[in-house]
């Protein structure tokens, strides 16, 4: 039985090298995979985490060079936010401010601190302190000590035009729970270490959410193997009246994806086979990886993508 949880985010961003530079520079995550969008193999693939590439831990972005901005709306995701240890706060309070990055003086939400920030195509994000979090740095610049260091998402929050029918599938299909209501937002979490916390703000009304640099495209829900991901297939079809696509191979994972009731794309990707499936842990993210049906094309993608140095 797979942790329930999130596996990973995937958002738009602008120009590939700042987002790279950003993520794992700022951040200090690790690049886990150099890819290319499967369905637009001109265009990168980034996909972060932490040192292992965990599923739970992984944001990935499709960067544009000239993507528009997007909009959070109706079918959005409002916020991304990461994991670190409680203690961390005041560490990534000061490195914003030295590196100039756009955020917002932290805050307790549920209990916990919470740092919102933005990236250079003002993603939302949000640095959350949990107690007991421990990581291994994934930091090329060693600027990041361990006790600092981001352990993987935390999770998301959505703005879904039909909250109750989304948490009803977050509870039926996903094994999350309720666990607080705080007005129109709901909190929901799975068991899983990491990626455990979806939020749901009830936002029935508003404008819906505009894809472009700076949205989340998706958010995949984790199954153990194939065989789960079948079985949750089917509770969507019956409890909920929802297809999903048909089972596409994303190399790292397979995945069948549905628009749910509120608005936002889930996917459902598996755990299997991982990130290691073509690359060594310890070389993880250092060579572009293509997929067999485009390795026959690597001279001509090469030539296109853009330079990252
Ligand atoms: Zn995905």
């Amino acid at each position: 039985m797979a942790d329930h949880g999130i596996h990973h985010v995937t958002a738009i961003a602008g120009p590939a090298r700042k987002n790279l530079e950003f993520y794992t520079r700022v951040l200090g995550l690790r690049l886990v995979k150099k890819t290319v969008n499967f369905d637009d193999p001109g265009t990168y693939h980034f996909y972060y985490g932490n040192s292992s590439g965990d599923p739970g831990s992984i944001l990935t972005f499709f960067p544009w060079e000239h993507a528009a901005p997007g909009r959070a709306g109706v079918g959005s995701a409002q916020e991304t936010s990461f994991r670190v240890p409680e203690s961390a706060i005041g560490f990534w309070t000061h490195r914003f401010l030295e590196k100039g990055v756009e955020h917002a003086a932290p805050e307790k939400r549920f209990g916990r601190s919470v740092l919102p920030f933005k990236d250079p195509d003002g993603t939302s994000l949000a640095l959350v302190g949990v107690p007991g979090t421990g990581a291994e740095t994934a930091d090329p610049e060693g600027e990041i000590p361990q006790d600092a260091a981001i352990a993987g998402l935390e999770g998301v929050t959505l703005l879904v035009g039909d909250a109750p029918r989304t948490g009803a599938i977050l509870t039926d299909v996903f094994g999350f729970h309720e666990t607080v209501r705080d007005g129109s937002l709901v909190r929901y979490r799975g068991d899983a270490g990491l990626g455990s916390t979806v939020d749901i703000r009830d936002a029935k009304g508003f404008l819906p959410g505009r894809l472009g640099a700076g949205s989340v495209h998706h958010v995949a829900f984790r199954a153990a193997d194939d065989a789960a991901q079948e079985a949750m297939v089917k509770r969507l079809a019956e409890h909920h009246g929802i297809r999903t696509t048909e089972q596409k191979d994303r190399n790292y994972f397979r995945s069948v994806y549905f628009r749910e009731p509120g608005g936002v794309l889930f996917e459902i990707a598996t755990d299997q086979p991982g990130f290691t499936a073509d690359e060594l842990k310890e070389r993880l993210g250092q060579e572009l990886k293509l997929p067999p049906f485009l390795e026959g094309h690597r001279t001509e993608i090469e030539g296109v993508l853009p330079a990252l140095s």
